[in-house]
């Protein structure tokens, strides 16, 4: 996908922190780290965003997720961490190319969605 960012970082055209890579997937570090651990996982094929996958995704989309708990423990996370994927206009998705954030570090994290009363 041209001009893509994500898609960049997976060629190596744009450098990166990697975290992890395989045929299927790459991980690197947020370039403005929410939080003490802050990185990504992405498919190394481009989809726009969580609202473009398809039943063809399946299996991709469940490696990802197997993955995240190995990666995010191996990254420190020791205690729990919080998965974040921003989707479209709404969801305020800064870049459209499907990225799953991994978060989390030695505190806990602020309430992200907030119950009334
Ligand atoms: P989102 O708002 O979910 O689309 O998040 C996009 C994320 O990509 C933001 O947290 C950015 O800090 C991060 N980001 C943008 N460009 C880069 C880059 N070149 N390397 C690493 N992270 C980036
Ligand atoms: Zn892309």
């Amino acid at each position: 996908m041209e001009n893509c960012i994500f898609c960049k970082i997976v060629q190596g055209e744009i450098p990166s922190k990697k975290v992890y890579e395989d045929a299927d997937v790459f991980a690197f570090h947020d370039i403005h780290p929410a939080a003490p651990v802050h990185f990504m996982l992405i498919p190394k094929l481009h989809i726009n965003s969580l609202a473009g996958v398809e039943d063809k995704h399946r299996d991709l989309l469940g490696d990802m997720m197997v993955l995240i708990p190995r990666l995010a423990k191996e990254q420190g996370c020791t205690d729990g961490f919080r998965t974040v994927i921003n989707t479209g206009r709404v969801g305020g998705q800064e870049v459209y190319h499907l990225h799953i954030h991994v978060i989390g570090g030695r505190d806990r994290l602020p309430v992200m969605i907030p119950h009334p009363g």
